[in-house]
């Protein structure tokens, strides 16, 4: 067999197989390489203790990709022909209290809104004029998730330029906490939305982290937060169908220890074994910054030292597997069960839960736990045997304990803890229920994920301000590729835009066609209905992207000199100012052609035009 590709994959995670997928759709060879035996990374579904019990072993709800157009245009065709299927549950975020009351946010917002009020009719009516605001900027920020950033300080520059630009750097600077409460009145209100930000790993006052505040509303009012039938897996199975049907390979087993390199350029990979594999365009690397030096030679100093200073969250998770005999029963109601994020707070009192998320970064375990979960069974009867159940248990915890004890002696004592704590609010997590569990410590998560998840930062580096967009995780590496090392790209957790299944291999992808002169705009199927309508006013002269969302909103054409400017706004609220001179003319109406210019003076005229 030939070792030789176009484009060589180091890592299958769901980012690595993504970027991958566009190329091989593009025609191009490629071959995914990853150590261990079953790909998918922090995206995969298996029967971890009992045949029929399919865990979300990392990754469990996919919230920020449904805005990808890899999902929105299906351009890989992942939905319409690999297999992938998402459900979007009535209830994407509930918080249990104490006291078994319970808050909920539905994707209905005035539902949501109905529900707040019981706590506090202010806040309600806050966050119902926060939400319509989050939801409008979101028009802004969502196209900018899956392609590949500007730098910050561009970034900055240009959201300084309007309103709701600034209101967003605003949040960005901020800390959550800080938000919330020149937001809302009620503690249970603002544990409710803390809870959801924090699920970034980031504490709630931690300077740089705002941004979460600001648009979760508008994602969850908007996209809904959805799970695919059968596990976060499927994700990864539909990516490795699309890849192997357009002729590429997904081998697993195969670690690579070096990224190969010729006059300062990426040629290929060599494995453990010693087996090499050639790369004729390109090599994508799922590796943190962090371990850039041990991977790949030829990195300047400076790159490699600003790259060993990105900072990592500061705590990670412990997750706790269950396979049940019957499903989970709440003592807060059977509603409960349906929500996709379940928050089982230990307090109703703001400062204490503060003090939790402290307590966690001085490396504490402490007593009220800081837990999330839930029976994915519940809403998926396909995950666990016929009238069965199962529970995962997400507990934050320090990667390092602060006592110096080590997480494969307690993780299992503190496993018992965190039961403890899901008891008080799950009725038949009882010994006679449990037929198997399995604890994973955030040491288990960096042995999974040794390369993206270190220290057991699920999300790769901190979502930090300073190392947001252009600069995640460093200004050197913020574009996917590495300084010293021509056609070597980045794909994972630690690039933009973040941590999570995002699908931001296609921004990787995206850089990797420019730099191999394709088009990346010929990548897509044809694009369909989106699934989500997102509702944008339709008067004046707007250009439209394939999912109806407006990119340009064209307010002005005047003659300036031999100019004609074009003024407007773009992606929303941007300021746009746009010249054309003779020459780009001359060339504009090469392309449009005698056809499509009759066709455009008959357009206002023609069905179905707007009056
Ligand atoms: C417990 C847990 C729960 C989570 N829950 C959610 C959630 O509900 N929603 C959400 O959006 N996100 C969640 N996340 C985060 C999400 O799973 C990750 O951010 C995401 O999976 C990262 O994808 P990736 O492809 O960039 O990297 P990874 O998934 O880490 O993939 C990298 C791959 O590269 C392989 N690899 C590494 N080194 C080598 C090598 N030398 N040779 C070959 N292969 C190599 C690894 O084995 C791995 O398969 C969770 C994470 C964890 C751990």
């Amino acid at each position: 067999m030939s070792n030789n590709y176009d484009i060589v994959a180091m890592g299958a995670g769901h980012n690595g197989l993504t970027a991958a997928a566009y190329l091989a759709k593009a025609g191009k060879k490629v071959l995914v390489l990853e150590r261990k035996s079953y790909p998918g990374g922090g995206v995969s579904t298996r029967q971890l203790s009992t045949p029929g019990y399919w865990h979300d072993e990392h990754s469990s709800v996919h919230i920020m990709i449904q805005g990808n157009p890899m999902l929105r245009q299906d351009e890989l065709g992942l939905i319409g022909k690999f297999g992938l299927n998402y459900h979007y549950s009535p209830v994407p975020h509930a918080t249990i209290f104490p006291d078994q009351s319970v808050l909920f946010t539905y994707k209905d917002l005035d539902k949501t809104c109905a529900n707040f009020a019981t706590v506090s009719k202010k806040d309600a009516e806050t966050y119902r004029a926060f939400s319509k605001m989050s939801m409008k900027i979101l028009q802004l920020f969502m196209p900018g998730l899956y392609a590949p950033p500007p730098p910050l300080a561009d970034l900055v520059a240009m959201l300084d330029k309007s309103e709701e630009g600034q209101l967003m750097l605003d949040y960005m600077q901020r800390d959550c906490l800080d938000l919330v409460n020149q937001l809302y009145e009620s503690d249970k209100i603002k544990i409710h939305l803390l809870r959801l930000v924090s699920e970034n790993l980031q504490c709630p006052d931690e300077l740089g982290t705002g941004m979460g505040v600001l648009l979760m509303p508008g994602i969850i009012h908007t996209y809904g937060v959805s799970q695919p039938v059968g596990g976060s897996g499927k994700l990864t199975e539909a990516l490795v169908r699309c890849i192997e049907a357009h002729g590429g390979e997904v081998r697993c087993d195969a670690e690579v220890t070096q990224v190969l390199t010729s006059a300062g350029r990426a040629t290929g990979v060599r494995l453990t074994s010693g087996e090499e594999f050639t790369a004729r365009d390109a090599v994508i690397g799922a590796i943190h910054p962090h371990v850039l030096g041990k991977f790949v030679a030829g990195v300047p100093v400076p790159v490699r030292e600003r790259a060993a200073r990105a900072t990592l969250a500061p705590f990670s998770i412990m997750v706790s597997h269950y396979d049940l005999r019957e499903k989970v029963k709440y003592y807060a109601g059977e509603e409960v069960g349906y929500a996709t994020m379940l928050e089982f707070m230990a307090t109703d009192n703001l400062n204490e839960m503060i003090a939790d998320f402290h307590a966690l970064r001085r490396g504490e375990i402490s007593p009220r736990r800081l837990c999330a979960g839930g029976d994915e069974s519940i809403g998926d009867p396909s995950r666990s045997p016929p009238g069965c159940g199962m529970f995962h248990g997400i507990t934050f915890a320090p990667y390092k304990l602060a006592d110096g004890r080590n997480w494969d002696e307690v993780k299992e004592e503190i496993g018992d803890l965190s039961l403890a704590h899901y008891r008080r609010f799950v009725s038949n997590l009882t010994s006679d229920n449990i037929i198997a569990r399995k604890i994973v410590s955030p040491v288990d998560l960096e042995r999974s994920s040794p390369n993206s998840m270190m220290r057991g930062d699920l999300h790769g580096v901190a979502p930090y301000f300073y190392q947001s967009a252009g600069s995640r995780p460093t200004r050197d590496l913020g574009q996917f590729r590495v300084p010293g090392v021509e056609r070597l790209y980045l794909a994972g957790p630690f690039q933009h835009p973040g941590g999570g299944v995002y699908g931001a291999g296609r921004a990787t992808a995206i850089a990797m066609f420019d730099d191999l002169g394709m088009d990346f705009s010929q990548i897509g199927e044809k694009p369909e209905a989106p699934k989500t309508q997102v509702a944008v006013p339709r008067e004046g002269m707007v250009l439209r992207g394939p999912a109806d969302e407006e990119l340009m909103r064209v307010e002005a054409i005047r003659r300036d000199g031999e100019e004609l400017v074009i003024k407007g706004t773009s992606l929303g609220t941007l300021p746009m100012e746009a010249r054309l001179d003779g020459s780009s003319a001359r060339a504009g109406l090469k392309l449009l052609g005698a056809r499509n210019l009759a066709f455009l003076a008959s357009l206002p005229f023609r069905k179905g035009s707007q009056p």
